[in-house]
């Protein structure tokens, strides 16, 4: 029997007149050069985002083309997010921070067609442009000089002269649910980045569960800080969830240093905000030295895109009440797939456990754990297994590889992160499946010794990884960064390790450095450590 239900598709478009109508009155305040805030409420934004949509179909986009932005978190780009998929083409996030050779690829292998520019980002898109083969077209926020652009054959123009003449309503089309909207690309640390494309409908769903009381509960009361870019696997949903919920946005722009962020939270109260591990050290620092600002404001802090250290979150509770939630994800999971926060009927000591975990999945997405030959392992808080996902914000493919290859095991996605999951369905990640370290035929986890080493007060910075030794295979190394003006050996190291691992996890090899290098999303390069192990330059 068919239901009788309507079938009303679950489309950007419908997230965009709900946002627009039901909360216009809901905010978005991007940080300026000089601290102040430019503030655009949701009408506003509804208005120029079909001003923007109009402009885009008078210079040819009419179906599915890509629109790629290069941009920060700001209004232009809130703008962009509500316009471009919305009718009907292809969001395409670059990531800015990717190298040049990366960002061509990206571009040319999702044929971007228009690209939206922020001001302060005209040099790099100039050093990439006469190898973006598909570009007919360039938009560019904020007032700047234009001329590095002009090349022959290609439109440039101004964001605001773009827009302004243009109707302030726009017809959104039906759209198929299933149709893409927004095109992103993983960070390729090993190997050419791989797109993903999320539909309409997985939009709109992964929404609802960003908004849900045990996903990021996000409330037409909140204000909603995405330290996250926009440009890695959408700012983890929070925009499309603001403009759901009717939840204000606070958009730091290219102001993304502790500072300014602390002095957004305590000036515009925010009380959501999401960025990766390494923001937040930043934050706990500048705070503990500056202890005048105020974060109270904050009831949620999302953390995730690698492990959390519990010291990190236990620092934020104890001395500034604020809750750090560990969520896991991947750009392929849109990303948000599960989210760490137990029962409050569980005493302290376990709840700090399960808030220690990558969390429980998400009402809709589905978690599993296989061992190499593809078995499916009990859900013990034992066994260790590659970890699977699937679900309908989840891909199921590649662009441009229908079949997805070894990524894919019946249906499911091959995460290639390695952990347990626990009865209670809480996740624990050990490694990714090419970081693991395998010594004298065992599994040591570089995640648990960084992020107990993490929890050395001396230490700000902890990655380890695994070099070859000619006894064991590999062993550990552990390239540690010292705070600013403390001082501690490999010896004090060993001892606080020693009784919380095996004795035979604990490494003999240290590596002290100013700084562990990142990728593009903010994560410890392992491959480039590796990379500077075997040419010798660490020591
Ligand atoms: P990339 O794969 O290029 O690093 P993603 O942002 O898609 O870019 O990374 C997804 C990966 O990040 C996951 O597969 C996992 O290894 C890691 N990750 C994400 N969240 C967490 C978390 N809370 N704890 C540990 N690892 C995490």
């Amino acid at each position: 029997m068919q239901s009788t239900m309507m079938n009303v598709p679950l489309t950007t478009a419908a997230i965009l007149r709900h946002g627009s109508s039901v909360h216009g009155s809901a905010t978005v305040r991007t940080l300026q050069l000089d601290g102040s805030v430019k503030v655009a409420t949701f009408s506003e934004i509804g208005r120029r985002s079909a001003q923007l949509a109009n402009a885009l179909r008078a210079c040819g986009i009419t179906g599915d083309e890509r629109v790629a932005t290069l941009m920060w978190n700001n209004q232009e780009h809130v703008e962009a997010y509500c316009a471009v998929p919305s009718m009907g083409a292809v969001l395409h996030t670059l990531n800015l921070r990717l190298a040049s050779d990366q960002l061509v690829y990206i571009g040319n292998h999702a044929q971007d067609q228009v690209v939206i520019v922020d001001g302060s980002l005209v040099p790099m898109m100039a050093s990439v442009l006469l190898q973006l083969t598909s570009v007919h077209t360039i938009v560019v926020t904020g007032e700047v000089d234009l001329t590095p652009l002009h090349r022959e054959g290609l439109t440039v123009v101004d964001y605001e002269e773009f827009i302004s003449a243009q109707p302030e309503t726009f017809d959104w089309p039906d759209l198929d649910e299933q149709s893409a909207a927004a095109a992103c690309y993983t960070s390729g640390t090993t190997g050419d980045p791989k797109g993903v494309a999320y539909s309409h409908r997985s939009t709109y769903l992964h929404s609802m569960a960003a908004c849900a009381a045990d996903g990021l509960s996000v409330s037409s009361d909140d204000r909603i800080l995405p330290i996250v870019p926009m440009f890695h696997a959408n700012a983890w949903g929070l925009v499309y969830a603001a403009l759901m919920a009717g939840a204000g946005l606070l958009m730091p722009d290219r102001f993304l240093q502790a500072e300014p962020l602390v002095r957004l939270i305590d000036v515009h109260k925010a009380t959501i905000a999401g960025a990766v591990p390494t923001i937040w050290n930043d934050v706990l620092d500048f705070l503990d030295s500056n202890p005048s600002y105020d974060i109270s404001s904050l009831g949620l802090v999302a953390c995730g895109g690698s492990a959390v250290p519990v010291h990190l979150m236990k620092a934020f509770e104890e001395r500034y009440n604020v809750q750090v939630v560990q969520a896991w994800g991947m750009t392929e999971t849109s990303p948000l797939a599960a989210v760490a926060r137990p029962p409050a009927s569980l005493d302290a000591q376990e709840r700090w456990r399960l808030r220690a975990t990558q969390g429980r999945p998400v009402a809709g997405v589905e978690l599993r754990i296989v061992d190499d030959g593809g078995n499916e392992l009990p859900h013990d808080g034992e066994a260790v297994g590659e970890l699977q996902v699937r679900g309908p914000w989840i891909t199921g493919s590649y662009i441009g590889e229908e079949d997805g290859g070894d990524k894919f095991q019946d249906g499911w996605l091959r995460t290639g992160d390695v952990g347990r999951i626990d009865e209670r369905s809480f996740v624990t990640l050990t490694d990714r499946t090419k970081d693991v370290i395998k010594s004298g035929g065992e599994w040591i986890s570089s995640v648990e010794l960084e992020l107990l080493l993490a929890g050395h007060p001396d230490v700000l910075e902890a990655s380890v990884i695994g070099v070859p030794d000619e006894k064991w295979q590999e062993r550990p190394l552990a390239v540690i960064v010292v705070r600013d003006g403390r001082q501690v050996t490999p010896a004090q190291l060993r001892d606080f390790l020693d009784g919380k691992v095996a004795t035979w996890w604990l490494p003999e090899r240290w590596s002290f450095t100013a700084e562990v290098p990142k990728t593009s999303v903010g994560k410890f390069d392992k491959k480039r450590l590796r990379t500077l192990h075997a040419n010798g330059e660490l020591t």
